[in-house]
């Protein structure tokens, strides 16, 4: 009774702004001990992406096939320094300088590395989301369709990525 009491009252931050009505459900995969088991059937695979040259290359490669003219990329690497609820899951900077007489944006992308161990889509989906900052700082209509260009399953995986997150904190910590 204690354990479903804590279940039912658990505050799920990383699924943090969506309906109560579906995050009743995650409670309920929880509770039955069944959330790894779904996720796992649901993404069985593990990619192979696991340097940073290989993730540059990776990203590189979506933004020529979608994004071709949007400002080159500077860096991208994982970041083991992301905290994944304060800062978001990758985080996109724009250091400005002053060139000549120009002002330049550097455009850098850091992945947290926990998506090293992750399903394919969910590194993929991470990677959308930070090449889309690259047209859209905000989080507005254009940059979800942007992202859903990118990868049509876009709000599936990432909704998918935020109970993987869940179930690793209930299981890792
Ligand atoms: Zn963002």
């Amino acid at each position: 009774m204690l354990r479903q009491a804590l279940i039912l009252s658990m505050q799920l931050p990383y699924l943090a702004g969506y309906p109560e009505s579906l995050l009743a459900q995650v409670r309920q995969l929880i509770e039955h001990d069944k959330l790894g088991a779904v996720l796992t059937k649901r993404y069985p695979d593990r990619h192979q992406i696991q340097s940073d040259r290989a993730l540059a290359d990776y990203t590189q490669g979506l933004k020529s096939r979608y994004l071709k003219s949007a400002a080159p990329l500077a860096k991208v690497v994982y970041d083991g320094k992301i905290h994944i609820l304060k800062d978001a899951l990758g985080l996109h900077s724009y250091v400005n300088r002053v060139q000549g007489s120009k002002l330049k944006t550097r455009n850098e992308i850091r992945i947290a590395s926990l998506f090293r161990e992750a399903p394919p889509q969910f590194l993929e989906m991470i990677v959308v989301h930070e090449l889309a900052h690259l047209r859209e700082k905000e989080h507005n209509k254009a940059f979800y369709q942007l992202c859903q260009h990118m990868a049509p399953d876009y709000h599936q995986w990432e909704f998918d990525a935020r109970l993987w997150l869940t179930w690793r904190a209930l299981t890792k910590e």
